[in-house]
């Protein structure tokens, strides 16, 4: 994609000179030796009495040039001014020229002397020529002809180069690499997702090998699709999936098929996979997928947007149009999955949803390391404490920071890399980051310890809580630490079982009350839950005291009328609310007993930023129910987490694992 550097005519100076030529031909066309003077009507009624005037002409508007006569002139024009060689013209606007003509007529009589007071000529003037009326009448298409073409070349891509302009909107400036012009990536290029690497190399083997899938009637997949925060190396996986199987890899991003005019984008796709038959087998990635894949027709009050949809059928056609076996795969990335439209999704086109998330302290460790081999390195360097150092950074940041601390070592003329140039970086980094990623800052990272700490004390001391799994305060998408629990399968729920989980989830509040001294926005999600899941208890299960056996649901989606009277209403609120009270001060006695333990597991997550079931029992000791636990965990790998959102954004409710 290098542009040739040649030099180019420019047409804008074309235009330039062109337009000035015009210009000057309008303004000063007629013969520039002219002495001109602005008078009256009165006067020139006035001159034309006293016989000054030799002719007169008038145009469309009224406007009157008249004539001196050469001996006048000097009467109408001071003598200091006056130049002999040129004709000195007064003008005046008429106001009627039937009056006008009419006056003239009348000095045409001879008066009682015999003398005629004006015997010149008076002439009306349709047009200011054939070449003014010409520019007139073209000059403006010719502007927005002109504009236009300018407009296309902008759109076309900067100039468009060689061939490029107003023919090559339609086709798609996917870049294409292979094997030729760029290093080839590999899986060693990307460090740590080791689960989204393993779902990657089965494509890589279906490209190496689609004989093996075909002979035994597979279908090889059509598409894949990486979800996850920015930076966080969905593009370097899918070019490694190219460089592993040794395939070209064209690249593009879903923004770049949306243009202002109709059409461009599907005609974009249709290129771009043209393009890619060519190649075949080969790797399309699509970054920003949701730039075209948003989901049609959710917003009718917008009167959708056509050219996307249309641009969105054409991709999905495209996908249906070639076979399984055409060696051609499809991989889009996305940060957000939850918006795409579910026609994307279906089987045959990305029906493989690839989770990439950012990296907790271990895959940290081994991003630095990848990014660190090109690097000089002080023996100081401790990759230990850099990784520790950098919560929440995606690989593109640690990548970043690698590169920003060769600067400022360079800056300072130094023969290697050392600690604290990566620790500057590491500030800068955040300094300049803020907005962009979740970057926690140690404060939050102990609140959010506390918090998650307080959730997996509190389940492993009641009874009906869900087992633990593990518990995480790595920033995952909006939620900001997670603990993921063994849920059991069960067909009915008895109210204990119910009351436990409630208590567990207000267990992150209780802990940031006890062990912070000030409660936070942190626990919205949780509160949320435990609202929700109180008012089902009380007005749909009938277990509460006051309100017992009595069940308010209403399976009419949009009724306005409460199934119930106020006072009922009232009574649900209140026990609700003495409901989630009871569970909380509950909570908060638990967390009491228990402080020591609570205290060292919220340290080790702070260290650690991921604790498992096992470091839990170290602490607190075998849990008296875990056998129940541990079978279900054998018989079913699924699991639930729950998160913590961050306030400002809807909570999600439970993500699968
Ligand atoms: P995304 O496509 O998810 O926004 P990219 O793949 O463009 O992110 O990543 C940007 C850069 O960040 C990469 O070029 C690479 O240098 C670095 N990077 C990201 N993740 C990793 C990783 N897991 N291992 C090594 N480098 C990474
Ligand atoms: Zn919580």
């Amino acid at each position: 994609m290098t542009k040739i550097g040649k030099p180019k005519f420019n047409f804008t100076w074309f235009y330039i000179v062109a337009g000035g030529i015009l210009m000057s031909i309008l303004l000063f066309g007629e013969d520039g030796k002219n002495q001109l003077k602005e008078i009256r009507y009165s006067d020139l009624r006035e001159y034309i009495a006293k016989g000054y005037i030799e002719e007169i002409t008038v145009n469309e508007n009224g406007e009157a040039e008249a004539y001196l006569k050469k001996d006048s002139a000097g009467y109408v024009f001071p003598k200091e001014i006056l130049d002999e060689k040129s004709r000195q013209i007064v003008i005046t606007t008429i106001g009627s020229t039937d009056n006008f003509d009419e006056y003239i007529f009348e000095m045409k009589q001879p008066d009682e002397n015999g003398k005629v007071k004006f015997d010149g000529s008076l002439t009306y003037k349709k047009e200011n020529g054939f070449f003014s009326n010409f520019l007139w009448s073209v000059g403006p298409f010719l502007i927005i002809i002109i504009f236009w073409i300018f407009i296309m070349r902008r759109m076309s891509g900067g100039g468009g180069g060689a061939g490029g302009g107003v023919f090559n909107v339609g086709k798609s400036q996917a870049k294409l690499f292979d094997k030729n012009n760029t290093p080839t990536i590999t899986f060693k290029d990307v460090a740590g997702q080791e689960g989204a690497k393993q779902e990657v190399k089965e494509i890589v083997d279906f490209l190496k090998n689609p004989r093996i899938y075909t002979e035994l009637g597979g279908k090889i997949p059509k598409g894949a699709l990486l979800v996850g925060p920015p930076g966080t190396g969905k593009t370097l996986l899918a070019k490694a999936v190219a460089g592993e199987a040794n395939v070209p890899f064209f690249s593009m991003s879903g923004s770049d098929f949306v243009e202002m005019f109709v059409g461009v984008g599907a005609s974009r796709v249709r290129d771009l996979f043209r393009q890619a038959k060519e190649k075949a087998p080969c790797i399309v990635f699509i970054d920003e997928i949701d730039a075209v894949g948003r989901a049609r027709g959710k917003n009718p009050s917008m009167g959708g947007n056509d050219e996307r949809e249309s641009t969105l059928n054409q991709l999905l056609t495209e996908m249906d149009g070639f076979g399984t076996n055409s060696g051609i795969i499809v991989i889009a990335a996305t940060n957000r999955a939850d918006i795409l439209d579910k026609a994307l999704l279906r089987a045959g086109r990305f029906d493989r949803q690839i989770h990439v998330d950012l990296p907790d302290l271990n895959e940290r460790k081994a991003i630095f390391g990848v990014h660190m081999r090109p690097l000089k390195l002080d023996p100081s360097v401790d990759v230990d404490l850099l990784s520790r150092q950098t919560p929440g950074f995606s690989g593109a940041d640690i990548a970043n920071v690698c590169n920003e601390s060769a600067l400022i070592a360079a800056r300072k003329h130094k023969r290697a890399i050392d600690k604290q140039d990566f620790l500057d970086a590491i500030d800068r980094i955040i300094g300049g980051l803020e907005k962009k990623t979740k970057v926690l800052t140690q404060k939050e990272k102990e609140a959010i310890a506390i918090h998650e700490a307080g959730h997996a004390t509190i389940s492993w001391f009641l009874e009906h809580a869900n087992p633990l799994i593990k518990v995480t305060i790595v920033p995952r998408g909006r939620a900001l630490g997670a603990a993921w629990y063994m849920p059991e399968e069960r067909q009915i729920t008895t109210k204990e079982q119910m009351l436990d989980e409630m208590c567990a989830t207000l267990g992150g509040r209780a802990a940031e009350e006890t062990f912070i001294g000030h409660i936070s926005t942190g626990a919205m999600n949780d509160l949320e839950r435990v609202t929700k899941q109180a008012y089902a208890m009380v007005a749909y299960a009938g277990m509460s005291d006051k309100l017992s056996n009595l069940c308010y649901y209403n399976n009419q989606e949009y009724s306005f009328n409460r199934p119930y009277s106020e006072k009922t209403a009232e009574a649900i609120d209140g026990e609700v609310h003495k409901m989630i009270t009871e569970q909380y001060e509950r909570a908060k006695a638990i967390l009491r007993e228990h402080k020591e333990g609570h205290a060292e597991l919220a340290k080790i997550l702070i260290e650690k930023e991921v604790i498992f079931a096992e470091d839990v029992e170290k602490i607190f000791g075998k849990r008296p129910w875990a056998s129940r636990s541990e079978e279900i965990f054998d018989s079913n790998g699924s699991s639930e987490t729950q998160t913590d959102a961050a306030p400002q954004e809807s909570p999600a409710e439970a993500e699968e694992e």
